[in-house]
């Protein structure tokens, strides 16, 4: 069934000479024989595309295998040439900046953190060029390498002219230029696109995407990121200039607090992680019982994990915590399950913490919500992708652009 489904997506991407150096780098290693089969072209004619590939140096053969018919005669296996260049890709929350290095096999081969102190325009833009400059400093040797940077960015963004527009907790962040500014420090292609729409892309070619070609995909971020990316056909919806999916800006109680977008109670303001954490610490500062109060006097903090480890020891206050959040992304879900009727709806990001506690709140309040014949045929779990996988999205998205222009330049 797997197989069939993947061949299916396979099949989708079309036939010409970037599609098929794409399928390479999403599918290798894979035979000329399987690539001739699944692009309806002769033998001869994708040998003849290889080569180029091979001569530029980007693609490579490693050695014999099957990949088509198990029983069939072997054949040289092909895939990206890891050793083509470097990739930086970063992931951009309201909260840090986490930057990861990769080959051009998309293998990681090294992550860094930032923390954000504060939230002015020029701070953050100097946050950033330091986690490129760092990681590439440290890890790469020499620019050299370097091919391009990917981003998944905080906020709105126009993708299409790599304008970050919005950074929700920054005052004086408007319109900022980020892709040409980048460009003209580093003289490498970037590429700029909303977080939410990298990290749905990364569960798309990494994690359940493989396997499926409708799901809806929550990430609820480190800090106040609580959209959704729908997928339909394989395709991620964008809506008008990419801004589709602002689920964090449901409203679910409009006398409740104010939001950033300007809204009241709207569901990021309820049961986002950065909601409940300052929730807890209102609490605390009010006397409250709870275990926290002595995490809280030594971290002078509470972070969403300490209170979800808290709820599983059993506290009352954390516990909760966090099954209001969860009857409150619920409801939130019940919304877009009745919309849409996914077959599946797949939960990331830091909430994940809670596990099954929230899980099970989750899928009972959308059970009392949603249309019933609608809900005995959705599955609700967990992404099976580490947490912030976001930063590899954003490398698959500057990967996707470099393999279009060299197949193009071919
Ligand atoms: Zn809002």
């Amino acid at each position: 069934m797997k197989n069939k489904e993947e061949k299916r997506n396979i099949l989708k991407l079309g036939s010409n000479k970037s599609d098929i150096l794409s399928v390479i780098s999403q599918h290798g290693p894979i035979s000329r024989s399987r690539l001739a089969e699944l692009f309806g072209l002769s033998f001869t004619a994708v040998t003849h595309i290889i080569n180029n590939f091979i001569e530029v140096g980007i693609v490579k053969e490693i050695g014999n295998g099957h990949d088509l018919k198990p029983r069939g005669r072997r054949s040289a296996l092909l895939q990206l040439n890891e050793d083509y260049g470097y990739i930086v890709g970063l992931e951009i929350t309201d909260i840090r900046i986490k930057s990861v290095l990769a080959d051009f096999s998309g293998n990681i081969k090294a992550v860094k953190r930032i923390i954000f102190e504060e939230h002015n325009k020029d701070y953050l833009i100097g946050c950033i060029i330091e986690s490129i400059e760092s990681i590439v400093n440290e890890y790469a040797g020499s620019w050299e390498k370097i091919k391009g940077i990917g981003i998944g960015m905080h906020g709105l963004v126009d993708y299409e002219n790599g304008t970050s527009l919005t950074f929700p907790s920054s005052e004086d962040w408007e319109n900022v230029p980020l892709k040409s500014i980048l460009e003209e420090r580093f003289n490498v292609p970037v590429k700029i696109d909303a977080r939410l729409y990298v990290a749905t892309l990364a569960e798309l070619i990494y994690g359940e995407g493989k396997y499926n070609s409708d799901f809806i995909y929550f990430n609820s971020g480190p800090g106040n990121g609580f959209n959704i990316g729908i997928v339909l056909d394989g395709k991620i919806l964008r809506g008008n200039k990419g801004f589709a999916g602002q689920f964090g800006h449901l409203v679910l109680d409009p006398k409740g607090p104010r939001c950033f977008c300007g809204s009241r109670g709207c569901l990021v303001t309820l049961a986002s992680p950065l909601a409940i954490e300052e929730k807890a610490i209102e609490a605390i500062k009010d006397g409250i019982n709870t275990s926290l109060t002595q995490i809280y006097r030594e971290k002078k903090n509470i972070l969403f994990r300490d209170i979800a480890d808290s709820a599983l020891k059993g506290d009352k206050f954390s516990i909760n915590l966090i099954e209001e959040a969860g009857r409150y992304l619920g409801l939130g879900l019940s919304y877009v399950i009745n919309l849409f009727a996914p077959p599946l709806v797949i939960l990331a990001g830091t909430l994940n913490e809670a596990g099954d506690m929230l899980l099970s709140t989750i899928k009972r309040e959308v059970g009392l919500h949603s249309v019933p014949q609608v809900y005995q045929n959705v599955e609700i779990k967990f992404s099976s992708l580490e947490e912030d996988i976001a930063a590899r999205g954003a490398i698959a998205l500057l990967l996707r652009e470099l393999l279009k222009k060299i197949a193009e330049e071919i």
